[in-house]
């Protein structure tokens, strides 16, 4: 596979860090634990969104375009680092705001919500959860050609195959950070929502031929739809990035024992999981993907999974500008 075939802008100055978390991993008591910090990604707040925007920005500069569309949740990461990328290359931004859990979407809301004030959103469209967000989006993007825009639609996430290259990327450039320190990796684990970032790593893992394995920890949905969905995802973007042969459907493994009550919704192990993060190590996850992630993998650690010579590493996707607008969810007691 050959990225550099492939239009791209760049949001990130060189590198994220990939370093071992040995406070974190003494309190757990479990394997070395290391962490891909693409919590440290570039634009407002960093994220993994970043990386599929530098494709997705890309195309749609190659197409013209002076209006991005896309959609996320009223705290949406994906909107925030859309708008910051839109910022920056001089486009115009609309957002349709799923609101996903009723009632949460408030005008003079703080966390993410309030950055998208900040960075100039164009026009925000609400609507409940379970619409059809795929016409809600068609429907905007006509409306704003009908204003004389040429508008570019990315879908939830930024989840195509062309976003999940970002992915793709990462995996490489972990792999070669790895080998520069030294590092045999025995399992990833990383967030799993819309499936780019857990789709874009399994191609790029499979691609590379790594042998390592890796768990996606389930935000949202249940186990067998989510493995389906990012199987398929997976396998368009491996073929979309000239990958030889099909991706094993057993290379996608899916865990869902951390949703909790539903998407968003906070859990006693996601606030044990940030709280425990940022008092050994200082690092800040978020109560909405990074926590449930984290959680997952410190379940599989209290499981047995691995033993104390195995190296784990957590892909951390970002997340932390949300923390604010969940206060009362990660504060202890
Ligand atoms: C979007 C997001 C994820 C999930 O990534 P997907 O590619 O949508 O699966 C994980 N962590 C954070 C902080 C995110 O914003």
């Amino acid at each position: 596979m050959h990225l550099a075939r492939f239009p791209r802008r760049t949001y990130t100055e060189g590198r994220t860090p990939l370093h071992p978390l040995p406070r974190f991993s003494a309190a757990l008591g479990g394997p070395e634990i290391w962490i891909k910090r693409d919590d440290a990604t570039g634009l407002a707040g960093g994220g993994n969104k970043t990386r599929k925007l530098e494709f997705l920005i890309a195309d749609a500069r190659a197409k013209g375009a002076d209006l991005v569309i896309t959609t996320g949740a009223p705290q949406s990461n994906h909107a925030r680092l859309t708008l910051a990328a839109a910022a920056v290359e001089g486009l115009r931004t609309r957002l349709l705001i799923e609101e996903r859990v009723p009632g949460t979407y408030a005008e003079d809301a703080v966390g993410n919500a309030l950055l998208f004030d900040l960075m100039d959103v164009d026009r925000i469209e609400v609507v409940p959860a379970g619409s059809d967000l795929a016409a809600g989006l068609e429907a905007m993007a006509d409306a704003a050609r009908g204003e004389g825009f040429t508008p570019y639609v990315i879908p939830g996430g930024g989840s195509t195959p062309l976003g999940s290259l970002g992915y793709v990327a990462c995996a490489e450039e972990t792999l070669q950070q790895a080998f520069e320190q030294g590092v045999a990796f025995d399992h990833v684990v990383a967030a799993s929502g819309s499936g780019g970032t857990h789709a874009g790593l399994v191609a790029g893992l499979h691609g590379a031929t790594a042998g390592v394995p890796l768990t996606g920890v389930s935000v949202r949905a249940e186990r067998a739809a989510q493995e389906a969905k990012i199987h398929r995802l997976a396998s368009e973007t491996f073929a979309l990035a000239g990958g030889a042969g099909e991706v094993p459907r057993d290379a996608v493994v899916v865990r869902d024992d951390q949703v909790g009550p539903g998407y968003s919704l906070p859990t006693e192990a996601m606030g044990e999981a940030v709280r425990l993060l940022a008092r050994t190590e200082a690092i800040l996850a978020d109560p909405v993907y990074t926590g449930k992630a984290l959680a997952g993998l410190i379940a599989m650690v209290r499981e047995g999974t691995w033993s104390a010579d195995d190296r784990v590493l957590f892909v951390h996707t970002g997340g932390s500008p949300a923390l604010h607008a969940y206060p009362a969810q990660v504060r202890a007691g």
